[in-house]
């Protein structure tokens, strides 16, 4: 069976935009707003040389009204039926308590975690892994998912995982 990858975070971080890089698609919808997928979405990953099936979510806001609350339990499903979760954190604003709130779900509930520092465009890549190391993951990339930077990497060091 192939291997399933969920990409996890906060809103707004970037999560559409990568699974549109790594499917070769435009399936998943990207805005400038946060909260715009409400459902998981998979598609079949293309970039990296063995198949995978991908898995774009809402993200996880630890918010209780409940719109929210179905995103996040969309989510939770995610990450329990994932082989490995991609937390996407933004590198441009740094960690910020949501970002706590998910790194303690995924600590509990995903199998292999990969945190991946997204929108270094602009930014030192050094000085955005920094900060994000106290977020307690030891497997870390840094990219630009909209510039297609470092996503050739970001797989290759996810199959090392299989
Ligand atoms: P999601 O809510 O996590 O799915 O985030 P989206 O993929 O919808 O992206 C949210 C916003 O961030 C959009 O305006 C994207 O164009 C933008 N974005 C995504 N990746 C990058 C990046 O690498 N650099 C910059 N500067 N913006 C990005
Ligand atoms: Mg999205």
């Amino acid at each position: 069976m192939k291997p399933t990858i969920a990409l996890v975070g906060r809103p707004n971080v970037g999560k559409s935009t990568l699974f549109n890089k790594l499917t070769r698609t435009q399936d998943a919808l990207v805005a400038d707003m946060p909260g715009l997928t409400r459902d998981r979405q998979y598609g079949d990953g293309k970039v990296g040389g063995w198949p995978y099936l991908l898995v774009d979510t809402g993200g996880l806001s630890g918010a209780p009204d409940s719109l929210d609350a179905a995103m996040a339990d969309q989510t939770l499903c995610a990450v329990r039926e994932a082989d490995l979760v991609v937390f996407m954190v933004d590198g441009r604003s740094g960690i910020v308590s949501v970002d706590e709130e998910i790194a303690d779900i995924l600590r509990r509930h995903a199998r292999h975690v990969m945190l991946c520092v997204n929108k270094i465009d602009g930014i030192g890549e050094d000085k955005a892994q920094l900060d994000f190391h106290q977020l307690g993951f030891d497997n870390m990339v840094s990219i630009a998912a909209s510039h297609n930077r470092g996503v050739q990497q970001l797989i290759e060091e996810i199959g090392d995982y299989f």
